[in-house]
């Protein structure tokens, strides 16, 4: 990454190098703007670089362009995301493959069509699970990516258009003059901009505090687990048993999902060591679901920090005061949605409006009346 001393300024100074930051820092430079990001630690070092690589969210507004686009990201970006088409979702409980058949009827009726499995069609197009597997459903659309490519693709291709990715900067306060953001502040020096976006994970909220937007969140500890190689299947993308994840391209079973710890946040970020509890609950897990892997060791395992909203929406919004920042975090969903949310950034930024899709519900106002002990109430207090 290009770190090489600080710019005295920038059109837009983005706060954050996860794909959140870089996609919307991606967009920008594609319209033109001189860009500068700024991480405290490196590239892609918080969740963006440590999840699911999951990108099939049919909850969200942003579905519709995250489908669009993902087909070609390899492709606008110029670098390898290990995107790869279709999702399955398999289940052992029979409540659960209910709920998920009405899932796929909801997606079919919105235009992405989902085929019902059973549990011949399942152990076919998931040879790692056996007879225990009831069914599944089979989307025809959604995908994942490798996390890690992708974030290195998002940086190097705004390099490519001249963007610039300054790494261990960390942002300690926005200067504000006449109702605007007119600088940040890091140790290493200030920088000037005329528009500023804040995409820094579960730090967003203390961020922006002092500019008098409320940006409730509350940080929740994840782990994940890899596995030693097992054959390649046809489609590496498979949830179920509570778990979400991906078969590398190696082969590697690269699973997480749940129980999630509530955590506080500091400035320098929350603690990534995962637990052996945690380990060994999601290993059961996985060799529940493949049980014809079940005697792969674990090779690797990482915590990671999901940035929860209080409805489980993202964030996507250009506050009237202070009316040159834009601020997005993702609520736990935001790899997959990370080319679409970019995009929305980027209309934020240099048009005040989202083009493709109505983001009204994303915005910060919806929490103007939320009680200030929130967390409590929910239970979600570190
Ligand atoms: C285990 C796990 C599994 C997941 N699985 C999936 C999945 O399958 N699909 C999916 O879509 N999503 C998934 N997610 C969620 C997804 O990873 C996040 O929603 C997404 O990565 C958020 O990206 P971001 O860029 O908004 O935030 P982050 O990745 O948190 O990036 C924020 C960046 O801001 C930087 N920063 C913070 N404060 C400052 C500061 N003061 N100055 C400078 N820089 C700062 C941080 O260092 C960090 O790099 C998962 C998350 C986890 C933890």
């Amino acid at each position: 990454m290009s770190d090489a001393g600080l710019p005295n300024g920038a059109d837009v100074v983005v706060i954050g190098a996860g794909v959140t930051g870089l996609s919307a820092a991606w967009w920008l430079a594609r319209s033109g703007l001189a860009v500068v990001v700024l991480d405290k630690g490196i590239v892609g070092w918080e969740a963006s670089g440590r999840n699911g690589g999951g990108a099939s969210h049919y909850q969200s507004p942003l579905f519709a362009e995250e489908q669009r686009l993902w087909p070609q990201m390899d492709d606008l970006l110029g670098y390898p995301t290990e995107y790869v088409r279709e999702r399955i979702i398999i289940q052992r409980d029979p409540a659960l493959l209910d709920h998920y058949r009405a899932v796929g009827r909801m997606c079919t009726a919105m235009g992405y069509p989902v085929d019902d499995l059973d549990s011949r069609q399942a152990q076919e197009l998931v040879p790692l699970t056996d007879e225990t597997c009831l069914g599944g459903i089979h989307l025809r659309f959604g995908g994942h990516a490798n996390p890690q490519r992708t974030v290195q693709a998002y940086a190097w291709a705004l390099q490519d258009l001249g963007g610039r990715v300054i790494q261990h900067c960390q942002v300690s306060t926005i200067e504000t003059k006449g109702g605007r953001a007119s600088a940040v502040v890091t140790p290493r020096g200030t920088i000037a901009c005329d528009a500023l976006v804040v995409a820094a994970g579960p730090q967003t909220e203390a961020l922006v505090a002092p500019l008098g937007i409320k940006f409730p969140l509350a940080a929740a500890r994840a782990e994940m687990i890899v596995t030693e190689p097992a054959p390649l299947m046809k489609i590496g993308g498979v949830d179920g048993n509570g778990l979400y994840g991906r078969q590398t391209l190696r082969g590697n079973l690269a699973f997480g999902g749940g129980p999630h710890e509530w955590i506080g946040t500091t400035p320098e970020g929350p603690p990534g060591r995962p637990t052996s509890p945690l380990t060994r609950n999601l290993a059961r897990r996985v060799a529940e679901m493949f049980p014809r892997a079940a005697k792969l060791n674990v090779i690797r395992s990482w915590a990671g920090v999901i940035e929860n909203t209080p409805d489980g929406r993202p964030i996507i919004d250009r506050p009237a005061d202070p009316g040159n920042v834009t601020v997005a975090t993702m609520s736990g969903v935001g790899f997959g949605l990370s080319p679409a949310s970019g995009h929305a950034i980027r209309d934020l930024v240099v048009d005040g409006a989202c083009s493709f899709t109505d983001i009204a519900k994303l915005g910060v106002a919806r929490f103007a009346e939320l009680e200030p002990d929130w967390r409590e109430r929910r239970g979600w207090a570190a």
